[in-house]
Formats: structure tokens, sequence, C-alpha cells
């Protein structure tokens, strides 16, 4: 079964309509996909209505933004309840954090010499607007040549693009998808440039939390992380997760991509728990 728990459309800062994301899905041979948007699950609605009748299960879910000890940790919510009050509570709350980073970004680029940055934005943004909304306009300006170099010179840490946000905890985003009935995972769990022992004490905050599992495949890693993670995963008894965090077309990422290269204890698999 492919499976693939980690995926981004266009109502944050992916480039696909959530339809076009379950077509191209299906292309690929996912048998279960969840769409997990930054903060918002705007698209979860058109992304279930494309799959109805279709061999392809969507699963509705969410990537959370989170701040622990001045670095961002991206949590997945999965299988979450989208109407839940609490879920959408919080879902407004981040939505108005990252418009207000918004204009202080764009107050910083224009002041830096970027021109057009609001047009270049409200022409791309459907729903709520991220750093590399800003980081494909500067690249479309010929500012930097790719997203990446976008970021490294712009949007990263110290840049002009970047504002520092202070998003949800780890304790309130681990409650906020429980109680929206969903399974809580930290994502991507090696992209945080945290030494071995900054991710074992991120990982036991989480855990103590009561949070559910670790991503231990996603693109782009190899078999040593994948390795590191499952004895992490192993060692706080949490579930292992498998996604893609496909964002759109590219040639280094493709949707059902990321595989598991190490046993596994247990697995989420977006529907069950298997041991
Ligand atoms: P934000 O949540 O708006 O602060 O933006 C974070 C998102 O920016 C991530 O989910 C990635 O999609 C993207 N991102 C972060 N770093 C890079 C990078 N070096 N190159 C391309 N995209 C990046
Ligand atoms: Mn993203
Ligand atoms: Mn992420
Ligand atoms: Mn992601």
């Amino acid at each position: 079964m492919r499976i693939d728990l980690h995926t981004h459309s266009y109502y944050s800062d992916g480039q696909l309509s959530p339809k076009a994301l379950v077509q191209r899905a299906i292309e690929h041979e996912v048998d279960v996909l969840a769409l997990t948007d930054h903060d918002t699950v705007l698209g979860v609605s058109e992304a279930q209505e494309a799959a109805k009748g279709t061999s392809l299960t969507l699963v509705p879910g969410i990537e959370f933004s989170c701040s622990w000890n001045h670095k961002t940790i991206h949590m997945v919510g999965l299988n979450v309840d989208t109407s839940h009050a609490e879920l959408l509570e919080v879902i407004d709350e981040l939505k108005l954090k990252r418009e207000l980073r918004a204009k202080l970004i764009i107050q910083n680029l224009s002041k830096y010499g970027v021109p057009g940055v609001e047009e270049g934005m409200s022409s791309q943004v459907r729903g709520v607007p991220g750093r590399l909304h800003f980081a494909r306009y500067l690249v479309e300006r010929g500012y930097a040549s790719t997203p990446g170099q976008a970021f490294k010179r712009f949007m990263a840490k110290g840049k002009p693009g970047y504002v520092p946000t202070e998003w949800l905890s780890i304790a309130e985003a681990v409650r906020v998808i429980q109680a929206a009935g969903g399974i809580s995972v930290i994502a991507h769990p090696r992209r945080y440039d945290l030494t071995f022992k900054r991710l074992a004490m991120l990982v036991k905050e989480f855990t103590d939390c009561g949070g559910d599992g670790l991503e231990v495949a996603t693109s782009a890693q190899g078999r040593e992380d994948q390795k590191l993670l499952s004895s992490l995963a192993k060692q706080f008894d949490l579930y292992a997760s498998i996604g893609s965090d496909f964002h759109g077309p590219c040639a280094y990422n493709e949707l059902g991509k990321a595989k598991f290269l190490v046993d596994v204890d247990k697995v989420f698999t977006g529907l069950t728990f298997s041991h």
C-alpha cells in the first residue's frame, strides 16, 4: 500500500489545487493521501470531493506551526475533524498571525527596495500567506534564481524578509489536534538543525504532552536518518509516519515518494495503527 501523509495544496504554499493533487496522487498509485496544508484546512473539502468514488482514501489533515526554544517546529495533525470548533479557533488565530507577519515582511522587503511585493503576494495567496510565496515572487523578479536561494538571501532567520513569530506551543498543538480527534506527528524531524540531544529533548517533551508519532520517512532523507528516527520512535513508543511533504511538481519530490528504508516498530497508516 502506498501512503503519503504530508502534502500541500495552493491553500497554503503548495502549487496544485486539492483536486489536481488528488488526481496526481492517483496517477502515482497513492492509496492513502493526507492533505496537510500549513495552519489551514481550507482545501480538505475539495480534496475529499475529488477523492469520492476513486481508489484513493483522503485523510483530512493540517501542518501546524509551533515554536519550541526559539525554533519553529512543524506538527502534522492527521484524521482531524475539520469542523471542530476549537481547531477552527486556533486556525483563525494562526491566520491572523500569518497575515500580520506577511504585512511586516511586505514592509521590510519594500524598504529593502523590492518593488510590487504586495501585489505579487495577493496574486499568489488563496488561503494563508507563507514565506515560500515571497520566495517565489523574489525569483520571479530576478532577486534569486531558485526559491532555495531566495530563502537563503531574504527569508531565512536574520535576513531582511524574516519576521520572528511566536506560533503554537508543542502542548497546544498536540492538545488541539487530539481534541479534534486527530493523531499528532512531528514533521520532518531532521530538518530543524537540532543536535541529536536536542532532538531527543523535543521528542521527550512531545511525548510528555501525549504526542503520537514521528515522521520517520520523508523525501530527501537517507537510511541513516531514518534509522535514528525509527529508534527514537521506538524509545518513546511513538508511531512512525510517512510523508513526502510535496509542494508541487518538481525534479526532486513526488507524491508517494517517501518510503520506509528501515524497520519500524509501530506504523500509523492514516487509517489504522499497525504493530
Ligand atoms: P512559513 O511556514 O511561511 O514560515 O514557511 C515555511 C515553508 O517554507 C516550508 O514549509 C517550506 O515549504 C518553505 N521553505 C523553507 N525553507 C525553504 C528553502 N530553503 N527552500 C525552499 N522552501 C523552503
Ligand atoms: Mn511549506
Ligand atoms: Mn514543514
Ligand atoms: Mn509540509
